[in-house]
């Protein structure tokens, strides 16, 4: 009998596992089950071409449905899974049905965190995790003249951008000091305050919502510091949390995601997790992360198939992640977090295209390139291949950038 693997979500881990499987050898059955409705489509979009119109559901589609069906890769979307059964290697979807499967791969991404205020569940308060979200969001938008965007992470700062771009007045609430505060330096964060605020963004900061209320046809936000702001739609963008219910309720090992080794194998040997949802190592980094990523999902979606094929081919990645607003394209290669030292590299100050160097110990371990793509992959470059930097040579940009290697 034909010997299954079976992926749990449909988006783009799974769409990299399914194909490279194939690509790589697989010839028994594939399937990839996934809750939503639409093909597995690209995420980042949503927040930037989709939700501002630039581009449609057809334009963002990971594959064409013909491309699933030439690598008999068996599409079961719409469908939820509700729980795994170890001991006799089979899924129960919740409309009832049971499949075996000899492989098993988690690829159940992150779900939006819920603002725990009186009123987030109004009518006309948004999150943003799917393209049905966008699309209920797009919606309303097309009517709304003002939205009140909560959280001024990546995801609320695009939202804020596409929006304003359709001339929706836009107000963004951060509730801690800083816009961009857990993943940037203070310099890039001054600087994307600067820029929203030049295209007519209105941003809040140290500014914490309390309450959303019914305001006749209207909502108002109240904030701890008693203001109310009124809007015609609300977007609460505060962070995902990882989905490993299905992994948890299953017995396997989890943390803040689901725990895998270096080719991505749970701590049973037959389930594989991918993207979004694992705590995994990076040799780079020398720690545990989880990474919220589609290069990330891409490159342990390789992983997993490979390992799967009988190639053992250990994740060594190095993260790096993207953000577009208004005509910024910010390219990030590596991790920042924990950084001491940051040095600045062009004019942050007044003009649009600069980068952050970021330090730890006078090690160089991230990269963030604000429309400055040779930065990007001097950086990215630098970074996986471990060289070392000079940071005096770094903050003079009459240096060349090849000079600034130690
Ligand atoms: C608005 C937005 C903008 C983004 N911008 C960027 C960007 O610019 N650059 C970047 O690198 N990343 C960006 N990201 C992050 C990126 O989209 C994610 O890293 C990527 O989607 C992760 O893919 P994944 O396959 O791991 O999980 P997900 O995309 O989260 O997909 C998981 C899927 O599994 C489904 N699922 C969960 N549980 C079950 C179950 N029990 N049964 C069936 N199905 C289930 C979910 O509904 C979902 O469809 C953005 C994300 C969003 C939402």
């Amino acid at each position: 009998m034909s010997k299954s693997v079976i992926i749990i979500g449909a988006s783009h881990a799974a769409a990299q596992t399914s194909v490279s499987l194939r690509q790589t050898g697989w010839e028994g059955e594939i399937i990839v089950i996934g809750d939503e409705a639409a093909l597995p489509y690209h995420k980042p979009p949503l927040s930037k071409d989709f939700l501002s119109g630039d581009k449609a559901m057809d334009d963002i589609v990971i594959r064409p449905a013909e491309a699933y069906e030439t690598a008999k890769i068996d599409l079961k979307l719409g469908v939820r899974v509700g729980a795994i059964d170890r001991a006799e290697k089979t899924i129960l979807t919740d409309a009832g049905e049971t499949l075996p499967y000899d492989k098993l791969v988690l690829t159940t991404g992150a779900r939006v965190r819920r603002l725990p205020v009186p009123g987030a569940d109004l009518e006309a308060v948004f999150y943003l995790r799917d393209s049905a979200d966008v699309l209920e969001i797009k919606a309303k938008a097309a009517t709304a003249k003002s939205a009140v965007i909560i959280g001024g992470g990546y995801i609320g700062l695009e939202t804020a951008a596409s929006l304003r771009k359709q001339g929706l007045e836009v107000t963004v609430l951060e509730a801690m000091p800083r816009i961009l505060q857990r993943v940037t330096a203070p310099e890039m964060s001054t600087f994307y305050k600067r820029v929203h605020e030049e295209e007519g963004v209105n941003i809040l900061e140290n500014v914490m919502a309390s309450e959303i209320q019914k305001n006749g046809d209207r909502l108002q936000v109240l904030t701890a510091c008693d203001k109310a702001l009124p809007a015609d739609m609300v977007i609460i963008g505060i962070g995902v949390i990882p989905n490993i219910e299905l992994a948890e309720m299953a017995g396997l090992a989890v943390g803040n995601g689901i725990e895998v080794n270096e080719f991505c194998q749970t701590s049973d040997p037959d389930i594989y997790a991918a993207g979004d949802v694992t705590w995994h190592y990076n040799p780079i980094y020398d720690r545990h992360i989880r990474l919220e990523s589609v290069p990330n999902a891409t490159e342990q979606g390789k992983v997993v198939a490979a390992h799967i094929n009988g190639v053992s081919k250990p994740y060594n990645s190095l993260p790096w992640f993207w953000s577009d607003q208004f005509d910024l394209k910010l390219q990030i290669a590596g991790l920042s977090e924990g950084y001491d030292d940051v040095i600045i590299r062009g004019d942050a100050e007044n003009s649009r295209s600069f980068a952050a160097y970021y330090f730890k110990e006078n090690r160089f371990i991230a990269v963030d390139a604000v429309n400055a793509p040779r930065d990007f992959m001097f950086g990215k470059m630098c970074l996986t291949k471990g060289k070392g930097l000079d940071k005096g040579k770094l903050a003079d940009p009459s240096c060349d950038l090849k000079s600034c290697v130690v």
